[in-house]
């Protein structure tokens, strides 16, 4: 998985493909499992929550849910393009380098 927390991403499928948004949480989990991320405002579920208290009311409110890393793509901060990335080495450090513009992410 090439995408950390902070990133700007596009989502690629589900109803809110197309749209933008800032990674909240990455779990990059197994290689094989994919990992899966939670963008800030994207793909949102209805909670119905019941009144805690006398008087009080329920409501329902809107959360985000984790997708799959693969149903985003990183937003190069550079070009502003919906990017995929390669893997350059630098001294001991690992970059992402966007491949549509070959900037540093
Ligand atoms: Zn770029």
């Amino acid at each position: 998985m090439n995408i950390k927390r902070g990133d700007n991403v596009v989502m690629l499928s589900g109803k809110d493909r197309g749209k933008k948004g800032k990674v909240l949480f990455a779990f990059p989990g197994s290689p094989l499992a994919g990992g899966k991320v939670v963008v800030e405002g994207l793909n949102l579920v209805a909670r119905h929550q019941r009144a805690k208290k006398q008087g009080q009311k329920g409501q329902v409110v809107h959360k985000e849910r984790a997708v799959s890393a693969s149903a985003v793509q990183l937003v190069c901060k550079n070009c502003g393009k919906a990017t995929r990335i390669w893997h350059r080495t630098v001294g001991k450090n690992k970059v992402r380098v966007c491949k549509k513009c070959g900037g540093e992410i």
